[in-house]
């Protein structure tokens, strides 16, 4: 707990009336709100002495001991707080006033906006649209608001009676043994109100089930297991609280020539290794359509060739990947008799020159023995 006067963390005279008391501690509790200052342990920690401060100077009594007695005057009724959820709670009338409702104890209020839920959307795509993006119209079945009632639940001439069972609490509260158990009302459904000729169209959710048709962009880059969300397309809110999203869960269909890995794009391409040897222009698929690109003389098996940009582009906008293409070499099975003869030409060749390149070497291999052998002896 805190030692500073709790006018002075107000800041507020010792004379302020209960609605400069509110005004100051509304300002502070604002200015400290966690949800405005997530981690910050000081911001918490002012948070509650504000509460604490507005605690006992908004309650008459405790104000006249703390007047007379100070803090130690109080004994346990100065009791500050713990955790900021008591606070919403022990002032959650100030707190609905500028928060809206999420924060408040939606029990003594009736029915209130609620948000309505995400919906996941599995789409299956190809492999060029998901490099190249696209577009798509997709149909689902969704929670929409209501036309005939406008979302009101309400039919003509309704009217919102405080229910009976809970007396608009939207709960009720048992005891078993020593505990208290509260349940949702199951008259109100936890609305607190009864509405008495409910909408004929949507018997009183607000909501019907409808068929929905959605062109939806997708960008490209995306890959198998991207989610893209689709703001504000899911399910209708309660009483005009804001619409959810909607989630498409990206699946790519995979190609017969490409492969995805991250944002670059592999391929394998077969030559002959005539081409290998002598070198060739070749005409390569690539996510752009055909392109040539240049085998150099002697290129090798796995060899492989880069195109630098014709991958995928990265979707947090770190450029493109590459299109990468490996060699594959293929041998003739059968040849006719021509070519049997020049490669026979060649094997002849090939044998000349593997046996002056032997030879070369076993003349070295020699050479050092005769030196050895020399010195040996
Ligand atoms: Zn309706
Ligand atoms: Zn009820």
């Amino acid at each position: 707990m805190s030692d500073r006067d709790y006018y002075e963390i107000l800041g507020v005279s010792k004379n302020a009336d209960s609605d400069e008391l509110k005004k100051a501690y509304r300002k502070l509790a604002l200015k400290y709100h966690p949800d405005r200052n997530q981690g910050d342990k000081e911001a918490e920690e002012k948070f509650k002495e504000a509460a604490e401060a507005y605690e006992v100077l908004s309650n008459p009594d405790k104000r006249k001991i703390y007047d007379s007695y100070g803090k130690e005057g109080l004994g346990g009724a100065g009791r500050g707080f713990n955790r900021s959820e008591d606070i919403f709670g022990a002032f959650h009338d100030i707190f609905e006033e500028f928060f809206g409702f999420s924060q408040t104890s939606r029990r003594q209020r009736g029915p209130v906006p609620e948000p309505g839920a995400d919906l996941r959307y599995d789409i299956s795509i190809s492999f060029i649209d998901a490099v190249k993006g696209c577009e798509k119209e997709i149909e689902y079945g969704r929670m929409e608001s209501c036309d005939l009632c406008n979302g009101t639940g309400e039919g003509s001439e309704s009217k919102r009676n405080v229910c009976g069972v809970c007396n608009g609490r939207g709960e009720v509260i048992r005891s078993q043994g020593f505990f208290t158990i509260s349940t949702t009302c199951h008259a109100c459904k936890g609305a607190g109100v009864i509405i008495s000729n409910p909408c004929e169209k949507c018997r009183g959710e607000g909501k019907i089930k409808q068929r929905h048709k959605l062109k939806v962009r997708i960008p490209a880059g995306v890959d198998n297991g991207s989610r893209v969300r689709i703001r504000g397309e899911g399910e209708a809110g309660k009483l005009g609280g804001p619409s959810g999203d909607l989630y498409l869960f990206i699946f790519v269909q995979s190609h017969e020539f490409f492969q995805r890995q991250g944002n670059d794009v592999y391929c394998e391409v077969s030559i002959t290794f005539t081409q290998a040897i002598l070198g060739d222009t070749i005409e390569v698929l690539t996510v752009d359509g055909n392109k040539n690109i240049e085998i150099h003389p002697g290129a090798q098996p796995g060899e492989e060739f880069r195109l630098k940009g014709l991958g995928a582009p990265d979707l947090r906008g770190f450029g493109n990947g590459d299109q990468i293409i490996k060699i594959i070499i293929v041998l003739p099975k059968e040849i006719n008799q021509r070519q049997k003869e020049l490669l026979e030409e060649f094997a002849e060749i090939e044998k000349e020159k593997n046996a002056g390149f032997f030879k070369k070497i076993f003349s070295h291999f020699e050479g050092s023995g005769k030196r050895k052998d020399g010195a040996s002896h």
